[in-house]
């Protein structure tokens, strides 16, 4: 049975600010770290840090009650070698990954650390407005401060990715069902972040569905 609180994954990374940036929009949250962990959560972040590590440190019977648990409909939010982590293909060079979400990403394909960059107004494209709109009418779609940290570029979408951020027409905020999807770090944004107030939103709906 579910209960209410998100899970972070914390193998590595930054999941701390993640927890912080819940927190601050009231969610409970839990770090995850072993696959038991799993079972009690409502919604799933994988945050970003180091996808190699990631996969080196996530043990076969977490990767697999993760993918049960994703392709089950969990709700989950995974932001740069998150992102990585669960790409259908991953390049430069390639990598192994979960394949749930139907991109290809190129891992730095911003540049090295010193190329990393905040843009401080990212635009919500007109799919990314009517989503919010939708889920959190109270909420203006201002534009977003994206934290970009030797970031992935995500190359190429099927069909089944909606893109709910652009930058310069190139996706970096995207959504495949129950996954929401970012190249940037919404965690490090200034003040409440709206991407993981709309993550929220999708936490709350499985909550529900599960009373
Ligand atoms: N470049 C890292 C990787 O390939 C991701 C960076 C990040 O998560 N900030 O995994």
């Amino acid at each position: 049975m579910a209960g209410n609180t998100v899970g972070v994954l914390a193998l590595q990374g930054d999941f701390d600010a993640h927890i912080k940036a819940l927190q601050k929009l009231g969610a409970s949250c839990q770090e995850v770290r072993r696959e038991s962990e799993l079972d009690s959560i409502s919604g799933l972040v994988i945050p970003g840090g180091e996808s190699t590590a990631l996969l080196r440190l996530a043990d076969k019977e977490l990767i697999s009650k993760l993918l049960n648990r994703v392709v089950d409909g969990l709700p989950v939010l995974a932001t740069c070698a998150g992102l990585i982590l669960l790409a259908k293909e991953v390049l430069n060079p390639q990598q192994n990954s979960l394949g749930v979400i139907d991109v290809s990403v190129e891992r730095n394909g911003y540049g090295r650390q010193v190329d990393s960059f905040i843009d401080p107004a990212l635009a919500w494209t007109k799919e990314g407005r009517l989503l919010i709109q939708d889920r959190l009418p109270e909420q203006s779609t201002e534009n977003t401060e994206g934290v970009f940290i030797r970031a992935p570029r995500i190359k190429d979408l099927g069909p089944g990715v909606e893109v709910l951020i652009a930058r310069d027409t190139e996706p970096v905020f995207v959504r495949q069902k129950n996954i929401l999807a970012s190249s940037f770090h919404p965690e490090l944004a200034k003040g409440q972040s709206v991407v993981h107030k709309l993550f929220l939103s999708f936490v709350r709906d499985n909550e529900s569905s599960q009373d």
